[in-house]
């Protein structure tokens, strides 16, 4: 490479190779995603510390780094772009935002302020606008789009302390429940609030979050001279899937004169299905919502997205001034991102969601997402035909938890076995699960959210269950 004696910059040709190289190396892996083990770490720390390598003086072929990216690095991980991977919330991984990307960073084009790219900055504003018609915003609402739902959750716990808190905010308080994404109380330490701030108000039976409780503490708090200033719903918790009574909370919200941020990560994008509709009722009352793209709508990770119902409140909080920025402009129909969130330069990211949504039509998502949701009802329907399997949360969305409970059992037994019963279900390499804590119980949860997930690897995951859990009883 470099035979014009400046290697930074390959040739016509050479970049021509290059990206052939690469395409075939990428589209086999592709190919072979699905007979790719679910998860293979058992030799990570021996497999990672090979791997560690000191600053290279000169260079190394492409195919010979391109081995060792895909033999070695690659395939020591979770199979978290397959279809057996049903742990945690599944993140996507379509092959055309990975071209998205390709194109944005190989133009490299400036979308911290609009002046710099306009056009580019209109398609990441249409992508904005498409998500605040998806979750039933008005017209003046807006937002961003950040590299996760950490960061959304994050910008939405400073935009509402700086619109409803004075400058010294020491005594306004934050309300959610015991299920919500441990990434709240994250933000609201990293906002600058005393942990002790942050209230944990208990759930129902369902997981949701107690209304009444919140009211109680909302009331007692005041009394003690605090300033209740920001309320968290969750909209699909991580543990359960679990949907907050959404316009509970909110007429609990507009009474109390709070902020209402919904955390939308995982289920928001069901929206764009009429049973995830239903489930979501009250959302668009919310004030900000945390919506994840490498989630419900199957992005390569690093994109979450922050909606505000006010579009204002995100510039009032984040807008600043220095002598050497361009002017921005204050056209109310165009906007600087750097006015309206953290970074100043930034990635062009917009486009990982815009090439997919245009070049397929937002039907099918709409599609795969109600796969999803029959996928999830049709393995809680499998689950109870297995013995001794009890269902710790009914799927709302494509999310279910269980435990294999055998009578005369203590808790403690009961947790060893369901220990065991999901090892042994990950060690069969089909499909990965994790297991989570409810109530003191360990559970093992399904969470059906990959476009490349179908009916088949949901019948290989349930016989799975069946099998493993027929050797343990
Ligand atoms: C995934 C998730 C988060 C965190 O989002 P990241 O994109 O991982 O930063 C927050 N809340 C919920 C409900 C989630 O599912």
């Amino acid at each position: 490479m470099g035979d014009n004696g400046y290697p930074l910059e390959p040739s016509v040709d050479e970049m021509r190779t290059m990206v052939d190289r690469v395409a075939t190396r990428v589209i086999d892996h592709i190919a072979s995603l699905p007979s790719q083990p679910a998860s293979y770490t058992e030799d990570g720390r021996a497999g990672a510390r090979a791997l560690a390598e000191s600053l290279p003086e000169q260079g190394t072929n492409l195919d010979l780094l391109l081995d060792l990216l895909f033999e070695r690095a690659v395939p020591l991980s979770y199979n978290t772009a397959g279809p057996g991977y049903l742990a945690y919330i599944p993140g996507g991984g379509l092959f055309t935002s990975a071209v998205a990307d390709l194109i944005a960073n190989a133009v490299n084009r400036y979308v911290g302020v609009w002046i710099a790219a306009p056009g580019l900055v209109q398609l990441e504003m249409n992508v904005i606008r498409w998500f605040c018609d998806i979750v039933g915003y008005p017209p003046d609402a807006g937002g961003i789009l950040t590299s996760g739902g950490s960061l959304a959750n994050f910008t939405a716990v400073v935009t509402a302390r700086r619109e409803r808190l004075p400058d010294d905010f020491s005594l306004g308080t934050i309300y959610t429940s015991d299920q919500t994404h441990h990434s709240v109380r994250k933000a609201a330490v990293l906002a600058g609030f005393p942990e002790k701030n942050v209230r944990e108000i208990p759930t129902n039976g369902r997981y949701e979050l107690r209304l009444d409780v919140l009211q109680q503490r909302i009331a007692e708090d005041r009394k003690a001279g605090l300033q209740p200033f920001l309320v968290v719903a969750s909209a699909g918790t991580t543990n359960t899937g679990a949907v907050d009574d959404l316009d509970g909370v909110a007429d609990t919200a507009q009474q109390e004169g709070l902020w209402l941020h919904v955390d939308a990560a995982y289920g928001g994008f069901f929206m764009l299905t009429q049973r995830g509709r239903e489930v979501l009722q009250g959302i668009e009352r919310a004030d900000s919502i945390a919506l994840d793209p490498h989630k419900g709508l199957f992005l390569p990770y690093g994109n979450g997205s922050l909606l505000v119902r006010d579009a204002g409140a995100l510039r009032r909080a984040h807008a600043t001034f220095a002598d050497y920025m361009p002017a921005m402009q204050d056209d109310a129909d165009f906007v600087d991102f750097c006015d309206v969130s953290p970074e100043l330069s930034r990635d062009f990211r917009g486009l990982r969601a815009w090439l997919p949504i245009k070049l397929y039509g937002i039907d099918a998502f709409r599609r795969s997402l109600n796969e999803k949701l029959d996928l999830a009802l049709w393995a809680v329907d499998q689950l109870r035909t297995i013995s001794d399997v009890e269902i710790l949360a009914e799927p709302r969305l494509s999310l279910t938890a269980f435990r294999l409970a055998p009578p005369g059992r203590s808790e403690g037994q009961l947790d060893a076995l369901n220990r065991e019963l999901l090892d042994r279900i990950n060690a069969r390499k089909n499909v990965y699960l994790t297991g989570t804590s409810l109530r003191g119980r360990f559970a093992l949860r399904i969470c059906v959210l990959s476009f490349r997930t179908h009916r088949d690897r949901m019948e290989q995951c349930l016989a799975d269950i069946r099998d493993s859990a027929e050797e343990l009883t």
